[in-house]
């Protein structure tokens, strides 16, 4: 009796396949079988939910793309799947086509794409019980909130960029181009007040999503956010939260339950289910990029979306990206313009050069930027030097015979750090203890040549011996919390001059800041990247966009910055005086255009790594010549400008062509090609490089 029920209950039970895609390098979804286990029937599984299985010999998280009734797998190959999720909602079809777009876009398999935008609790072996990180959820809404406070009257700029944005129906890019201190937060903020609002009032529910460029400012725009909607629920999302919090505030997206969201580029692979506006700061920043593994712009991403969803989506910067600004003048992206500073009576700096060929530095400062210093330390304003390299000294030198401090392991120079008693090789990170005498003739008298951030501290020290000096670069904030502790020291009056890094360049509202001091841009002047005078320009007036944004006090000093330079008449420094972003871009645009460069052009970068520079070039020379490339430029190998980073040698190779679909195609076909070829050289495509 029982047996012939129980053989009923199994002829009724079908079984149920799940396809899983896997954080793995093989282009392909594996498939699993789903067996109930007799006692107890268990749920159909769904696509979007997480399933732990069986990989080679470890157990991996995969996602599950679709579930069947059959598989083409045999029937005694197949493996079955351990568990399932079911606590967490599965991940929207919407989210998962997101994910498809950017695998097949820059050419990687499903699972490398989706499982790493997971928080790591969730694509462990161990199931991490989901029960603690629900509870937090609702903590998250009241914990750390400031003093209710309230907007800001908008000025007309402002108001009419907010009406527009709130206005939008459907997919509208827009970039919203302001000048440093226009208020471009402000617009942020009521804009996404009023989509939310909108949703409320139409029963529906909204999420917004807002991205910055550095885990530093997100403390800042935190508080903002939080102090004037108070009670929304907020949730944070870039790679400085604990594992715990990552979940937690990943969860919060998840579920719909937070209406704000802020982060860095990661925060654009967040689940959103309700999402309806997205919001870009900084646009043009080049920490949009992610430079390692999958190789994604986040802004290009957040576009997708937009256009996904039918949402607007907001650009905001100062000096937007040229492909951006390109988009914005041939009407595809609507432009909304500040065009002034937004604080009563605060407005834009004095931007002089200091011909050096003249007025000779000492310590790395000029006479003249030395005496615009001592004027604000007598007044109690602060100041802002800014150098784009961090350390003492980027090079040790042997005067007697000639000898360099090389990093053995790459074509780089082992860069002075003299606080920490050490050499560092800022490409492979090795470590050495600084040489008392020179390795290969004795000498003892070895010279650092040039300057960094801690060579410029130390000259600041024995000039203004009273002041209060305080770096920030990666060096000096390398503890948790040390940067956030840092700037708010600058917020509170302690620091009467700030010298930093690209670190404390942009976003930043400092309000007390009357001086910008740049020491040495002219390097990026004569680079062999043509996007080095774009960087250079959105770097200086970044940085220029620091001093004077509350205003001049009475009795104060007219805010200015300095920029110390040996080509004084070169006419990127005539913008930044003038500036006039809206002239530079065009002229760039226009060259870019003559040059055949992006955005005229688009591009992809095929690097190659080896032990040995021939085999990665073997490979590329391969490359180049294994597939039919019809309207595809495929340029010559070349080694990498730093050939070998820890004993490795790489090299590179780019394709190009005037058309997005036929270099997508082209790639497609190649990669596969690629991967069944056999090389001992390691290899990845970029697709829309930044750096070559
Ligand atoms: P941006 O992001 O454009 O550089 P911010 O959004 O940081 O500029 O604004 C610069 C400063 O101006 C901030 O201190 C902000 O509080 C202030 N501000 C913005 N809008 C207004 C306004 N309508 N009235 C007065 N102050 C404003
Ligand atoms: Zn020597
Ligand atoms: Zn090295």
């Amino acid at each position: 009796m029982l047996a012939q029920s129980l053989k009923n209950y199994f002829n009724f039970v079908t079984d149920v396949f799940i396809t899983v895609a896997l954080d793995t390098p093989l282009d392909t979804c594996f498939d699993y079988r789903w067996l109930e286990d007799g006692s107890q029937p268990r749920n159909k599984p769904q696509v979007g939910q997480l399933a732990l299985v069986p990989f080679g010999r470890r157990e991996a998280a995969g996602i599950i793309v679709e579930v069947k009734g059959e598989s083409d797998v045999p029937a005694d190959k197949i493996k079955n799947a351990i568990a399932i999720r079911e606590q967490l909602p599965p991940l929207s079809a919407r989210w998962l086509e997101l994910c498809r777009f950017a695998a097949d876009y820059y050419q990687r398999p499903l699972g490398e794409v989706a499982i790493p935008a997971l928080p790591k609790n969730l694509r462990g072996e161990k199931s991490v019980s989901l029960d603690r990180a629900l509870k937090k959820l609702a903590r998250l809404d009241h914990a750390h909130d400031p003093a209710p406070a309230d907007a800001p009257r908008l000025n007309d700029g402002q108001q009419q960029a907010v009406d527009a944005i709130a206005a939008a129906e459907g997919f509208a890019p827009t970039l919203l181009y302001g000048v440093t201190g226009s208020g471009k937060t402000e617009v942020y903020l009521q804009a996404a007040s009023r989509v939310l609002a909108a949703a409320e009032q139409q029963g529906t529910q909204a999420q917004i999503l807002i991205l910055i460029p550095e885990i530093n400012l997100t403390p800042q725009l935190e508080g903002n956010v939080r102090s004037r909607f108070p009670g929304v629920p907020v949730a944070t999302l870039h790679s400085g939260l604990a594992e715990g919090e990552r979940l937690t505030n990943w969860l919060a997206a998840h579920l719909g339950h937070a209406r704000i969201v802020l982060g860095t580029r990661l925060a654009i692979m967040a689940s959103l289910p309700h999402l309806k506006l997205i919001i870009i700061d900084e646009e043009h920043d080049a920490s949009y990029k992610q430079q390692e593994g999958l190789r994604y712009s986040a802004r290009d991403l957040a576009v997708w979306r937009a256009r996904q969803l039918s949402i607007p989506i907001v650009l905001g910067s100062a000096t937007p990206s040229l492909e951006t600004w390109h988009h914005a003048q041939s009407g595809r992206y609507r432009q909304l313009e500040l065009r002034e500073r937004a604080s009563q009576s605060a407005v834009l700096p004095k931007v002089r050069l200091i011909d050096m060929e003249r007025d000779k530095p000492g310590e790395g400062l000029t006479s003249t930027l030395v005496g615009a210093l001592k004027l604000r330390l007598e007044r109690g304003e602060q100041s802002l030097l800014f150098l784009n390299r961090r350390g003492y000294a980027p090079v040790l030198a042997c005067d007697a015979c000639g000898w360099i401090g090389n990093c053995p392991r790459c074509t780089a120079f082992m860069v002075l750090h003299k606080p920490e008693h050490r050499m560092r090789c800022h490409h492979c990170s090795l470590e050495l203890r600084i040489p008392r005498s020179c390795p290969t003739c004795g000498n003892i008298d070895l010279q650092p040549l040039g300057r960094g951030t801690q060579r410029v501290e130390e000259g600041l020290q024995r000039v203004f011996p009273q002041a209060r000096i305080m770096r920030i670069d990666a060096d000096s904030t390398r503890l948790k919390g040390s940067a956030q502790a840092a700037f708010d020291s600058v917020h509170r009056g302690d620091v009467d001059i700030l010298i930093g890094t690209q670190m404390v360049a942009k976003g930043h509202d400092f309000r007390n800041l009357t001086l910008v001091g740049v020491l040495n841009p002219d390097t990026a002047l004569f680079s062999h990247d043509y996007r080095a005078s774009e960087r250079l320009f959105a770097q200086l007036m970044q940085v220029a966009g620091r001093a004077g944004r509350a205003g001049q006090k009475e009795g104060g000093n007219a805010s200015e910055v300095l920029i110390q330079t040996r080509y004084p008449t070169h006419p990127l420094y005539g913008a930044v005086m003038a500036h006039d972003y809206d002239r530079f871009a065009s002229d760039l645009l226009e060259e870019r255009r003559q040059a055949g460069v992006p955005p005229f052009m688009y591009q992809a970068l095929l690097r190659a790594e080896a032990r040995e520079l021939q085999t990665a070039l073997d490979f590329l020379q391969h490359a180049a010549q294994c597939t039919e490339h019809e309207g595809i430029i495929i340029n010559d190998p070349i080694p990498m400008t730093v050939t070998r980073v820890s004993n490795v040698d790489r090299a590179q190779l780019l394709a190009e062509s005037p058309s997005r679909p036929a270099l997508q195609a082209f790639l497609k076909a190649w990669m596969a090609q690629l991967r069944a070829t056999k090389t001992r050289a390691r290899w990845s495509l970029e697709v829309d490089p930044v750096d070559i």
